[in-house]
């Protein structure tokens, strides 16, 4: 590439951001030029205004999607010429970005963006623009980003082939334009069912390879289960607690790479504290409150307003995502579940007491949350039955993808 200073002012930038970006020079013909070697690094916010914007003009839709990915805010100013391009790229960058769950302030001249280490999926539009395209072709190819991009092709006014290689590059998972389709929303997956049917795992790994959210609403129940025993409430207490004294245990979630991980009071709950023996035999008993479950509620619903979440628990289909794009409901032999369980607590299968202790606490939890009078597990209307007794979790994980993918596809044709 041409190491021609006036045109390689994004470099510095990079740098400044945290990339590690080595030139190797290859010599000299009209200009001097080299090749780039860059390693995987996480990003940091920068400021980019003044003498430096005219030599990087072009580069500024590509340094905005890096900014997307930096931690931090960016401002770019000084940059209104970009406005009178192929395309006006600070709205279309602005509104690119947006559309796929990032915030963006638009200024006369410049914008404003807000990094975020969160999955980013959505429909982008090339608007005609090489510069626009190329930029989020390449956002496309980083890791916990699913973009559909859409509009006229452009990339071959700068860089003919520039999809072949990012489809080589990515192994065929970043794809040309497509014509504009109506799809834009990613999916909401609800995936309920009794204790020990494996759908904490299966979402997970279904959210991971579809990047979209996991929220695991049980472990927001263990977390509120685990602040009453932090604070010394009794059983016979529990009934006593307000809505107020509920949300004043501060359980929430944030945003930790694809996964929503659980607060208590703004820190992470370590996962061993939400399994423990102790939190597991209280937990139905609290989650059958229904100042619990009012408090829980409005959680659950902001986690998928930004866009696609793989939400599981025992009400996600019929209470808090009634209009799921897709519902599962998993469901196993009790006795397959006690086995699952005991190896997952570090149990063998030869203890055969171990298998009935399981199989007495799961049968006690779905007691309680079947016949309980708020939210009880139930199967949801329009939901698919997987009895996963005789699969393995990669047979049902890709059971879930099958049937969150035909639902993708019948929304966007
Ligand atoms: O899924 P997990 O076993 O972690 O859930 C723990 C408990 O939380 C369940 O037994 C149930 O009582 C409660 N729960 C609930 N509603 C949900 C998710 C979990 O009542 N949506």
């Amino acid at each position: 590439m041409t190491l021609n200073p006036t045109r390689t002012g994004f470099l510095p930038v990079l740098r400044r951001m945290g990339a590690e970006v080595d030139v190797e020079e290859t010599g000299e013909d009209a200009e001097p030029r080299g090749d780039l070697v860059v390693r995987g690094s996480s990003l940091r916010s920068t400021v980019i205004e003044g003498r430096e914007v005219p030599t990087l003009l072009d580069e500024i839709p590509l340094l905005a999607v890096a900014a997307a990915r930096a931690e931090g805010v960016t401002r770019i100013r000084g940059a209104g010429e970009l406005r009178l391009k192929e395309s006006d790229r600070l709205a279309a960058v602005a509104a690119n970005l947006r559309a796929i769950g990032v915030s963006v302030e638009e200024y006369s001249d410049g914008l404003e963006i807000e990094g975020t280490d969160r999955p980013l999926s959505g429909r982008v539009d090339t608007y005609g623009d090489h510069r626009v395209e190329m930029a989020f072709g390449v956002l496309a190819a980083t890791p916990g980003t699913e973009l559909e991009i859409a509009g006229p092709p452009a990339a071959a006014v700068s860089f003919p082939g520039f999809w072949d290689t990012l489809s080589r590059l990515t192994a065929g998972a970043v794809a040309a334009p497509g014509p504009v389709r109506a799809a834009g929303r990613r999916p909401v997956v609800t995936i309920d069912g009794p204790a020990g049917s494996g759908k904490s795992t299966t979402a997970r790994t279904v959210a991971e390879r579809l990047g979209l959210v996991h929220l695991d609403s049980g472990a927001l129940y263990r977390a509120i289960t685990l602040a009453t025993l932090r604070s010394g409430v009794t059983d016979d207490e529990l009934a006593t607690l307000t809505p107020q004294a509920w949300r004043d245990f501060g359980v929430g979630v944030g945003a930790k790479g694809g996964r929503l991980e659980v607060r208590i009071g703004g820190s992470a709950v370590p996962d061993a504290d939400l399994r423990s023996p102790e939190v597991t035999a209280r937990v139905s008993r609290v989650a059958a409150l229904p100042s619990v479950r009012e408090c829980l509620f409005d959680l659950q619903r902001s986690a998928a307003a930004q866009g696609g979440l793989v939400a599981d628990g025992r009400d996600m289909g019929t209470i808090v995502f009634p209009d799921a794009d897709v519902k599962v409901f998993l469901t196993a032999d009790l006795e397959e579940r006690a086995r699952r369980r005991l190896l997952e607590t570090g149990g063998a299968l030869e203890d055969a007491d171990g298998i009935t202790g399981a199989a007495a606490e799961l049968q006690r939890r779905d007691f309680q949350d079947t016949h309980r009078e708020h939210s009880p597990l139930r199967l949801p209307e329009g939901a698919v039955v997987i009895d996963t007794t005789d699969r393995t979790l990669d047979e049902q994980i890709a059971e879930v993808i099958r049937l969150v993918r035909a639902a993708e596809s019948a929304h966007g044709a």
